[in-house]
């Protein structure tokens, strides 16, 4: 496992000198980048293991759903080093949007289907609801654990919320921790994008690990979409963690197992949940949360990439957005703040999210009270105390 890691790790820290200089902050800011593992995300850092595991376990397949395709991507390379089939449910809208990151699935070996399918009771439920459903995170999680409770040689794998993943991915923050000591400085703030908490707590645990042993202040913010904000507007009480409530019921910040998000760029981020450690972390205000509306995100994306060089992929943006918030706050108070983020992977089998922003055609989108309203009504399961 270690020797694969090798291939991309330790990742690069950098000090956004440029980005700095643009905003006109007195702020400092730095960024870890995941972007350069060969799926171009953090997620192989928990694919990794989990596909070691699973062949230790002498497991021949391995089932999951993929969002943005990076998940699915970061297993498809993961199974074929350690010789395990793989299968993946990708989201339709991405699967639609994102048809290179299907090509790059398939070269490492995996088959790949448009979630909802038909092949599986799942999906035909939710396209006997509704045949165009542009598909979600949760719909596809629940075709994926489906195939693999039919078969004793498969297994389901998952890219995020559970707390092997956020464990996992504790070697980005583990990382970052040595590196800002090389640089001689210490974040004030961390910042990384939510989809269902991996690398927000894979860069986030062990600072706060610092609050807790050392009485330091570093505060931890996770940035979300608006159109998919379970943590500053969802409710913490028992969810399932896929659509149709297969998995068992996690105590989470939630907007309702059946909850589809608006089909925006960030795919990543469109799950309904948040993993149980960092929804507990939330209730107790140990961390905070902050959402951002798509264009406000692309703004921030833009001006990365026309400073710092590298094309986010969409999701990292929400983190820019919370990046660029604190950066011109430390400008207002004229106090300067070390402020480290996590640049959780590139955007460049996301460009067609970039295309619609440039030509105006990506909308801002909030979802309504009354929406997330009508998806909790819709819970029927226990509530927490
Ligand atoms: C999967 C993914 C996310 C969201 O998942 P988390 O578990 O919250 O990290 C964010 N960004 C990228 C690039 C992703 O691939």
């Amino acid at each position: 496992m270690r020797d694969v890691y090798t291939l991309w790790r330790p990742t690069p820290l950098y000090r956004a000198y440029a980005l700095e200089k643009a905003l006109d902050t007195p702020a400092k800011i730095y960024y870890k980048y995941e972007g350069v593992s060969p799926a171009g995300s953090h997620k192989p850092n928990t694919a990794v293991p989990q596909a070691y595991y699973n062949q230790q376990e002498g497991v021949k397949r391995i089932t999951t759903e993929t969002g943005a395709g990076q998940w699915g991507s970061a297993l498809a390379f993961a199974c074929n080093l350690f010789g395990i089939e793989c299968e993946v449910y990708m989201v339709k809208i991405s699967y639609d949007h994102k048809p290179y990151r299907k090509m790059m699935m398939n070269t490492w070996g995996a088959k790949v289907y448009a979630s909802p399918t038909d092949h599986t009771q799942a999906g035909r439920m939710i396209l006997a609801q509704d045949p165009n459903s542009p598909g979600s995170l949760g719909i596809a999680i629940s075709e994926a654990v489906e195939r693999a409770a039919s078969d004793e040689n498969t297994k389901y794998a998952l890219g995020s919320v559970l707390n092997h993943v956020l464990m996992h991915q504790t070697v980005i923050g583990q990382e970052a921790l040595k590196q800002m000591e090389k640089a001689g400085d210490m974040p004030d703030i961390v910042v990384a994008p939510f989809g269902g908490g991996s690398n927000f707590a894979g860069i986030a645990f062990p600072f706060l690990r610092l609050n807790f042993e050392e009485g330091r202040n570093i505060r931890c913010i996770a940035a979300e979409p608006s159109s998919c904000p379970k943590l500053t507007r969802g409710v913490f009480r028992y969810d399932f963690g896929d659509t149709v409530g297969m998995t068992p019921l996690l105590p989470m910040y939630t907007l309702g197992h059946n909850f589809v998000p608006a089909p925006i760029h960030a795919g990543g981020l469109r799950y309904h949940g948040a993993g149980v450690i960092v929804s507990q972390l939330l209730k107790d205000q140990l961390i905070e949360a902050r959402a951002h509306e798509q264009l406000e995100c692309f703004e921030s994306g833009v001006l990365f990439a026309r400073t710092e060089g590298i094309i986010p992929a969409p999701e990292a943006t929400h983190a820019l957005a919370t990046v660029v918030q604190e950066a011109q706050r430390c400008k207002e108070e004229g106090v300067s703040r070390t402020i480290l983020f996590n640049l959780c992977g590139h955007g460049h089998f996301d460009l067609k999210a970039y295309e619609d922003y440039f030509e105006g055609k990506l909308v801002s989108h909030e979802v309504t009270q009354g929406e997330i309203e009508a998806s909790l009504a819709q819970l029927d399961t226990p509530l927490i105390g």
